[in-house]
């Protein structure tokens, strides 16, 4: 199955992404992910993202197209993928759509559009209280999900930090980004119905099962 999920920052994307994918056995590909891997190894891409990423602005179009199209042409992407955070504006969608499904699958590349939705205070409440590692990217919520040594990364000790992107300010300029830019593409998935809307304001593990019973 070729799977999209979308949701605003904070919405738990990248946690369902992550079960869903193992669950489906599909390889789970997060565009901020590979933006966040490109600054860490202060590469001319990461260098040019980083300001974006900062800004709580998207990187541009051809550039994410670009990288997107190349991964999906790797050959772990055949039996089936879920793309995280992608796409995010139109041209992206179109982009995908332009793909030619393979003999015997749907009519479209894209199976299902998967939207989380969660309340912009909600949200706020979450990125507020999120720490990342920023050496292997790994998330923890001081609330709900922390680690287990104070501040430190379970799986490599690093020193948790408040991603520069989850900062009060950057915050409200991506969600004026994403209403402006992404929420527009519930009507164009739900047009070609593919679209798939989850409440995404519960506990993590019922948001699982919720969006398990409607896939
Ligand atoms: P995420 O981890 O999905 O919240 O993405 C973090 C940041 O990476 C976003 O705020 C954007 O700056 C950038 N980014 C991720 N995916 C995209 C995309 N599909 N198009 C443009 N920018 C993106």
């Amino acid at each position: 199955m070729n799977l999209a999920i979308m949701g605003s920052p904070g919405s738990g994307k990248g946690t369902q992404a992550f079960r869903l994918s193992a669950q489906l056995g599909i390889v789970h590909i997060s565009t901020g992910e590979i933006l966040r891997e490109e600054t860490r190894k202060n590469s001319a891409l990461g260098i040019q993202a980083k300001k974006c990423l900062n800004a709580g602005q998207l990187v541009p179009d051809d550039v994410v197209i670009e990288i997107v199209h190349s991964r999906l042409n790797q050959l772990d992407c055949a039996d089936g993928f879920l793309l995280d955070g992608f796409p995010r504006t139109l041209p992206q969608a179109k982009m995908l759509d332009a793909i030619a499904p393979r003999p015997k699958q749907a009519d479209c590349f894209l199976d299902r559009a998967i939207f989380l939705q969660v309340s912009e205070k909600e949200c706020v409440r979450r990125l507020a209280n999120r720490r990342t590692c920023p050496k292997c990217g790994l998330t923890y919520n001081s609330e709900t999900h922390p680690s287990t040594q104070k501040g430190r990364c379970d799986a490599c000790g690093s020193r948790l930090i408040l991603r520069e992107d989850d900062k009060a300010k950057t915050v409200k300029e991506r969600f004026k980004v994403y209403n402006a830019l992404t929420q527009p593409l519930i009507a164009y998935y739900k047009q070609s119905q593919r679209l798939i809307r989850i409440d995404g304001s519960y506990k993590p593990d019922i948001v699982f099962k919720n969006l398990i019973n409607l896939l």
